[in-house]
């Protein structure tokens, strides 16, 4: 029986259809369509190479998901290029890696003689070079910073070339899927959220170290705390979807499935004891320290919204606080501007936080912090 890479493109390109798959890191759009984007060969021309990246980079801090089936299953993340470079006629095949999976994935190359047209990069550690536009460029020898693109990566992506960015899980799905057939894939999980996908699970304010398992989007949050080792009783809040999330509390709605898993699938779990404006706070200001510094709104806006935010989570108080609508003005100007969505999913993060915890804003306006509280009450 031939391999799926050798399979009619018509037959993969059917298959990941028939299974409903979603991308896996973070913007969840369905696989097939991007496939559909890379324009149909006879228009191309034949001087026009067709590129495949799998990307590896992980810029999410938080995740650890796609290091642990980097290191665990490279072949399933190979076959999944090998398979993807196959459905849209690709001639170059790209990964672009952590340092730590370097190793892995090129002893595992080495074992595979089909798939020695894969060439591995090495990624760089910020939040932004993660991003696909920022993955093309480094790859191309430039800044791994996000690019305003004005023609989508399928049209000019790496070097001009129409281009297909799929995250390292995303490729191992795909792999699974053309095994398992598209049909019983899409039988897992929810209609709306296929199969299953790798969840990172933090636990700041908790002993142990994060978790990586798997899930599904039928399942809920209790569930997957459960399955982390994580009472949810002892959880006062969680970031649903990592650094660009959104917060949530532990009520009746962590009962419910989760119908799509947020973002990458990273969940933190707070414990009581760590404020969550704080631990806002200070994501806020890791976030505007991560940036290429390229746009108005990196440069000038998120560091004075991360001023504006320790301000009101800083306890004891350091500064006086601003009124709190200077941090919606703050938010209202970093959001939908700059290249990327980074300045937007900083702002959306802020705004969850002043949405969730409205007891603890007026707390600390009153120059209070529940979470210190409670830590004395336990002592
Ligand atoms: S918006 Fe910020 S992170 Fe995005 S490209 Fe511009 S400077 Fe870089």
């Amino acid at each position: 029986m031939s391999e799926p890479w050798e399979w009619p493109p018509e037959q993969l390109r059917a298959e990941i259809k028939a299974s409903g798959l979603l991308g896996r890191g973070g913007a969840g759009f369905p696989v097939w369509r991007k496939w559909e984007s890379m324009p149909a060969r006879r228009l191309v021309g034949t001087s026009r190479r067709r590129v495949v990246i799998g990307n590896g980079a992980e810029g999410e801090p938080l995740s650890r998901k796609d290091a642990v089936l980097l290191q665990r299953d490279p072949h399933q993340v190979i076959d999944g290029l090998l398979v993807t470079a196959a459905a849209v006629h690709a001639d170059e095949l790209h990964l672009h890696l952590d340092e730590a999976a370097e190793a892995t994935l090129s002893r595992a190359l080495q074992q595979r003689p089909e798939a020695s047209r894969i060439r591995l990069h090495r990624s760089a550690k910020s939040f932004v070079s993660g991003e696909s536009s920022a993955v093309i460029g480094a790859i191309g020898g430039g800044p791994a910073f996000p690019t305003d693109r004005r023609l989508p990566a399928s049209i000019s992506g790496l070097r001009g070339h129409p281009t297909l960015v799929h995250n390292v899980e995303t490729l191992s799905r795909i792999s699974q899927i053309v095994r398992m057939g598209g049909n019983r894939f899409s039988l897992i999980g929810t209609p709306q959220d296929p199969g299953p996908h790798l969840l990172t699970v933090q636990r700041p304010g908790h002993r142990g170290a994060p978790v990586v398992l798997e899930s599904t989007a039928n399942a809920s949050l209790v569930d997957v705390l459960f399955g982390a080792g994580i009472d949810p009783d002892s959880v006062s809040a969680v970031l649903l979807g990592g650094f660009h999330g959104r917060w949530t509390r532990m009520d009746e709605s962590a009962r419910k499935p989760f119908g799509r898993i947020p973002g990458a699938g990273v969940i933190v779990a707070l414990a009581p004891q760590v404020c969550p404006l704080r631990y806002t706070a200070t994501v806020t200001r890791w976030l505007a320290n991560e940036n290429a510094g390229q746009c108005g709104p990196c440069r000038f806006g998120l560091p004075d919204l991360a001023t504006a935010v320790q301000e009101l989570a800083d306890f004891p108080r350091t500064a006086a606080i601003q009124d709190i609508q200077d941090i919606h003005r703050l938010m209202g100007q970093v959001s939908r501007r700059g290249a990327c969505f980074h300045p937007t999913g900083t702002a959306n993060l802020v705004a969850s936080a002043l949405q969730m915890f409205p007891d603890e804003v007026d707390a600390h306006l009153a120059g209070r912090c529940t979470a210190t509280e409670s830590i004395r009450e336990s002592a």
